[in-house]
Order: C-alpha cells, then sequence, then structure tokens
C-alpha cells in the first residue's frame, strides 16, 4: 500500500505538477498510489516557518483526487478541518504525531469523522506510549470511522543521532500482537528525516510485515517550503518501489522482527559507547586542568553496585561486572 505526496501542498502548480509526474512514474513501474498525500496546516516547531497553505489547497487536492481517481489524505488538527475536508470531498484524513499526544484532541476529532464516511490515519504520538496510539486508533474505531490505519514515523530520542526520529519498532511490533487485523503502515519520510536512509528503513519495515509505506514526495524538494531533506523526487519514489521486496510470508518471520530488534538495540549500544566516550574525554580534560587522578576507583565502586540488582542470578551479575570492568579499563585507557 502506497501513500505518497508532498509533505504540503504549497502551490497549484506545485501539487499538480508533483500528481502529474507521480502518475508517469506509477504508470510506467506499475506501482499503484493508494493514496495521494499532502499538509495543508503544517503543525510547525518555527511559527515563522512555513505553516501550510489552507482551505485552498483543498481544492486543488480534490482536482487531483478526481483527475488520477487516488483519494487523496490530508492532515486534521480540529474538528473544522475534518468539516472543511467533508465539503471538498476528501475523506481520509490522518491524526499527526503532535495531535497524538493529546487525548481530548484526539477524541473532539473522532466526535468530527462520526458525521462522514472517513479513512482515519492515526500516527504514533510524539511520545513512545503504546497505550495512547491505541487508545487513539480505538476512539476512531468507536466512533465507526470506514477504515483505522496505524502509521508508525517514529519516535523523537535525545540518544539518536542517526535518523530524525528513532525507530523504536518495539512499539510497531507490540501492535501488532496486540491489534492483529490493524494495517499499520511505516511513513520513513518523517523517521529518517533525510532521502538516504530510505531505502533502508523502508525495507526493514516491509519485513517486519508492515501493510505499506507513507513517503513525501514533490517534484522539486530543494525548493520545498517544509521538510526539504527528506522528500522524495516521483523518479526516485519509482525506484525506491522498484527496488522494495516484500517478504512478510517468510516462515521465519517472527525470528526475523526479534533478531532485527536486537540490530536494533546493538545499534544503540554502539552509538551510546561512542557518546560514552565523548563524555569521558570531557572527563580527561578536567581532571588534566585540575590536577586530579585519572584512577578514582571508590568512584567506579558505586557506578557497579546500581547495576547489580540482589536478585539477578549469579552468571549475568559475572558478565556485568566484566563488561563494566573492561568499559572502565577503556576509559582509563582513553584518559591516560
Ligand atoms: C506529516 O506527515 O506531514 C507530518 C507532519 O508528520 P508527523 O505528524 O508524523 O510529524
Ligand atoms: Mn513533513
Amino acid at each position: 500500500m502506497w501513500i505518497v505526496g508532498p509533505c504540503a501542498a504549497e502551490s497549484e502548480f506545485q501539487v499538480k505538477e508533483t500528481a502529474a509526474q507521480l502518475a508517469q512514474v506509477s504508470a510506467a513501474a506499475g506501482h499503484r498510489l493508494n493514496w495521494f498525500r499532502a499538509g495543508v496546516w503544517k503543525p510547525r516547531s518555527n511559527p515563522s516557518s512555513f505553516c501550510g497553505a489552507g482551505e485552498p489547497a483543498l481544492a486543488w487536492l480534490s482536482e487531483v483526487q478526481r483527475q488520477y481517481g487516488w483519494p487523496v489524505c490530508v492532515e486534521v488538527m480540529t474538528p473544522e478541518h475534518v468539516a472543511l475536508c467533508h465539503r471538498y470531498d476528501i475523506h481520509t484524513v490522518w491524526v499527526g504525531a503532535r495531535t497524538a499526544v493529546n487525548p481530548t484532541q484526539v477524541q473532539l476529532l473522532a466526535d468530527a469523522v462520526r458525521k462522514g464516511n472517513f479513512t482515519v490515519l492515526v500516527k504514533n504520538p510524539l511520545v513512545p506510549d503504546l497505550n495512547l496510539w491505541m487508545g487513539n486508533i480505538e476512539r476512531f474505531q468507536q466512533a465507526g470511522a470506514h477504515e483505522v490505519i496505524a502509521v508508525h514515523r517514529g519516535c523523537p530520542d535525545a540518544n539518536e543521532n542517526v535518523y530524525r526520529n528513532a525507530p523504536c519498532w518495539d512499539i510497531p511490533v507490540k501492535l501488532r500482537v496486540k491489534m492483529p487485523h490493524l494495517k499499520i503502515v511505516c511513513d520513513p519520510s518523517h523517521l529518517c528525516g533525510s532521502t538516504k536512509w530510505i531505502p533502508q528503513i523502508s525495507q526493514i519495515a516491509l519485513n517486519y510485515g508492515f501493510n505499506g509505506l507513507m513517503v513525501e514526495c514533490h517534484h522539486n524538494p530543494k525548493q520545498a517550503l517544509s521538510d526539504e531533506q527528506q522528500q522524495l523526487t516521483p523518479q526516485e519514489w519509482g525506484t525506491l518501489a522498484a527496488h522494495l521486496q516484500v517478504r512478510t510470508n517468510a516462515p521465519n518471520h517472527d525470528l526475523f522482527c526479534q533478531r532485527t530488534l536486537l540490530e536494533n538495540i546493538d545499534t544503540q549500544i554502539s552509538q551510546l559507547l561512542l557518546k560514552r566516550m565523548e563524555v569521558v574525554d570531557v572527563i580527561a580534560d578536567i581532571k588534566k586542568n585540575n590536577n586530579l587522578p585519572v584512577i578514582q576507583p571508590q568512584q567506579w565502586q558505586l557506578v557497579v553496585e546500581r547495576y547489580l540488582k540482589p536478585d539477578q542470578d549469579e552468571a549475568y551479575k559475572q558478565f556485568v561486572r566484566q563488561f563494566l570492568d573492561l568499559l572502565h579499563q577503556a576509559s582509563i585507557e582513553r584518559q591516560k
């Protein structure tokens, strides 16, 4: 399932040019778009950033919908947005990650879609909270939405330094277990924040058994008014679609999911080790400048004790001690 289109509808030309190029690529490559996406009201962090073209954009999108036969989907933050979509014959809306942190607002949106035959895409909230995401999904299901689809776009993480958001795959994997009939798609554009990582993350998502991808695509990404680093050209989308492999029927799918979770944790450990060394360098400078010794053993013993719990088995405790000692030795060598 493909949900493709610009981060934001910026102008009539941009919307129609992107749609025309996508139609061409899609016909040539044989990959069908299930929805054309575009933000009309953009929830931006900075108040002076481009915040969407507003209602006029709904008319452009409505034309794209008629011309190409793709349903259009738009982000809504208020019941008024839902009513406007309905007026322009747009019946798929999405709840963004920022709105998704506020259950009161999500309930207002659920009450608003009750009146129309809406399909609702529900992004995971900015906070890594599976119950909050599931609660939001249930609100729309209870409101009688035509269909509810979850969209995983990763979670902000202070430690993440490769992607814009941490992949936190364990959350959608758990969602799949708790709601096995729900379709889940991945939004690699907002997860990665850069086109560089989109093929890799998209393939991982398909390997996990996601039902599709929501990808940002602009006819001229360099000139985009928002998210210019992460939008593909229609041609790049065609290449991506041609190279991805759907492997959901692999017999060892569960094993694959667990292995990738492990790989994810290993990536985090290696990133943390690097960060730890950076802090060690700063500590070394402080000690040098203040004429303090490199080794302060009583300090280290306290650190080790914090990680050992009385109910852990002896073999595991031994492993943790050895691991932390190794880490400590490496830091001392570096400081020296
Ligand atoms: C978007 O899809 O344009 C968007 C704003 O996404 P998110 O809510 O995931 O940040
Ligand atoms: Mn965007």
